[in-house]
């Protein structure tokens, strides 16, 4: 009989998804978005966008800036970060229409909503908002509460984002959730080793720029070709020929 993880805090697992290249792609809409809005905050049209993958949003914005030649103060950051999101807003239709859920995602999503010890959120460099939007668009906020994840504009650091979510989770759930009970699930180095700094397990998925190699070198315990793979994974038998458990 499995136990009950309302009585079994241990057991709780914290599952914590990206989104960008993991759950879904914009396909070059986040990109068009930064162009509309940068020249509306700084008078400069974008001529070079900093490094995204697998950063936090801040990290993006505050280079993005260095790189016009913009001193990245925290009125001009914060401008820029509004100015995304509503960006997002308006480009919602643009967004649902060229961008894509990724294969597996949205079965992946749900078979671990079916195990009662596991928690799902996101941890991604996106914004609170933008991350919203994103995961609205898409469909794919019915097995995922939002409140228990970490965003890019709680930190610049992706490692300290997963001690931000497990505290948000700790508080939320009412039982101390241990490093050791997070699992992340993301596609770009960063993520894996975000995940294996805090004392989290990491999977790699390679549905973004990444191989295998690359995301098992940052930490990854687990990698596969796609989300497709999730569930064969998560009920693959173990050496003693039983299921694992939600992980
Ligand atoms: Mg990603």
């Amino acid at each position: 009989m499995v136990p009950d993880p309302r009585t079994h805090p241990e057991r709780i697992r914290l599952v914590l998804w990206d989104i960008d290249h993991t759950l879904i792609e914009t396909r070059g809409v986040g990109r068009d978005i930064y162009q509309r809005i940068f020249p509306t905050v700084t008078g400069q049209p974008l001529h070079t966008l900093a490094a995204v993958h697998g950063r936090t949003e801040l990290d993006i914005i505050h280079d993005t800036l260095q790189l016009h030649g913009i001193t990245p103060t925290d009125e001009t950051m914060r401008a820029l970060a509004t100015a995304l999101a509503d960006g997002y807003t308006a480009a919602i239709d643009e967004l649902a229409t060229r961008g894509r859920v990724l294969p597996g995602a949205r079965a992946a999503l749900a078979d671990l909503a079916t195990e009662p010890s596991v928690h799902q959120s996101v941890l991604t460099g996106n914004t609170t908002a933008v991350a919203k939007i994103k995961i609205k668009t898409f469909g794919l906020g019915e097995h995922l509460d939002l409140l228990l994840g970490a965003y890019g504009d709680d930190h610049q650091d992706r490692a300290t984002l997963v001690t931000i979510a497990r505290t948000r989770a700790t508080n939320r759930l009412g039982a101390t959730i241990d490093p050791t009970q997070v699992v992340i699930i993301g596609d770009t180095p960063n993520d894996m080793r975000a995940a294996t700094m805090a004392g989290a397990r990491a999977i790699g998925i390679t549905t973004g720029r990444y191989s295998a190699g690359d995301l098992r070198a940052a930490g990854a315990t687990s990698t596969l070709p796609s989300l497709v793979d999730l569930p064969r994974l998560r009920h693959a038998p173990t050496d003693r020929g039983t299921p694992r458990q939600s992980r």
